[in-house]
């Protein structure tokens, strides 16, 4: 993990020749020569339903007509409201436990915010090569917010400490995160312990405000595909419940909230459009 601050740092850094600009820059020349027109940076405010070719109306008042829609518009993590926090940002804050992140942490103290089946599933996966993972929830306990079966693996984990009422209240480090201070529920004291890795495990806000009543959200507001209206299973995985409207990405409910993942759904869902608008 190059650990720069950007997402997706652990891909690989190739010497791309040409660099990555310059590449787009080829790939939108190309997509303009098939016939597609590029508005870069306008933001979709609405999409209008109401009949087909669909309106996706833009944020400058003016309005794109489009027989399918691919929503890619992400997600955005909720994020703790310390003095530095952006700083941190991927030197040691992280938004997801994979074998990646876990390198980070052999032998090492670390903690994971929330109280969630997330932050449940990342503690336990952490706890097998930290040597401490310091659990971190506002609440009295896990009872109210995380299913039964995790609830008592945690218990039953030596390495996790699980801290109720308690919250990160500073963070410390030069370059990358060295040190975290949090206010501890039961023992009500300030604690500073050198931790260098804290995974933020409180939820993800989908972009989809736009999308109206549309087409089907999950109870968190991701786009629910694969499914129709009436919940019978589609044979395309990224459609959603609205005929020729896909979701890919960290917007799709259920998917891995990964860049690998988020592009190779970009591209799978192309064949599918093809099927949708009649293509060979
Ligand atoms: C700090 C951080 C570090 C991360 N590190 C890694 C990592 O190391 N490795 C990894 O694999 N993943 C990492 N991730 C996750 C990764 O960034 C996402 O899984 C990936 O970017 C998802 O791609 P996406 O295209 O679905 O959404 P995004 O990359 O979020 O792109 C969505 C785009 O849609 C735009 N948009 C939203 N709403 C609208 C609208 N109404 N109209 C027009 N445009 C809109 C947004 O501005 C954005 O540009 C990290 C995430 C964060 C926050």
């Amino acid at each position: 993990h190059a650990g720069d601050g950007q997402p997706g740092t652990e891909f690989l850094r190739l010497d791309l020749r040409p660099p990555g600009q310059a590449l787009a820059g080829r790939a939108q020349i190309q997509a303009q020569k098939f016939g597609a027109r590029l508005a870069i940076s306008r933001m979709v405010k609405g999409l209008d339903c109401s009949g087909h070719p669909y309106r996706l109306l833009l944020e400058d008042a003016r309005a794109v007509a489009a027989r399918a829609v691919v929503v890619a518009s992400g997600a955005r993590y909720r994020k703790l409201d310390l003095p530095d926090y952006e700083r941190f940002e991927g030197q040691g804050i992280h938004y997801a436990a994979t074998a990646i992140e876990a390198r980070l942490c052999p032998g090492e103290e670390v903690i994971v915010v929330g109280g969630g089946n997330s932050a449940g599933q990342a503690a336990m996966f952490l706890s097998r090569v930290a040597q401490r993972v310091h659990m971190l929830v506002r609440a009295e306990g896990l009872a109210a917010t995380m299913s039964d079966y995790l609830v008592q693996r945690i218990a039953s984990t030596a390495a996790i400490s699980l801290r109720p009422r308690s919250a990160i209240t500073a963070l410390g480090g030069t370059g990358l995160l060295e040190e975290v201070t949090w206010f501890d529920g039961p023992s009500e004291h300030s604690v500073t312990r050198p931790v260098r890795n804290v995974f933020v495990m409180i939820g993800a806000e989908p972009n989809t405000a736009w999308l109206e009543d549309c087409l089907a959200l999950d109870g968190k507001g991701f786009v629910v595909t694969g499914r129709a209206a009436d919940g019978t299973p589609l044979a395309d995985t990224f459609a959603s419940s609205l005929p020729g409207v896909y979701a890919v990405g960290d917007v799709r409910s259920g998917s891995t909230k990964r860049v690998a993942s988020a592009v190779g759904e970009g591209s799978v869902v192309v064949q599918s459009i093809h099927r949708y608008l009649g293509g060979p």
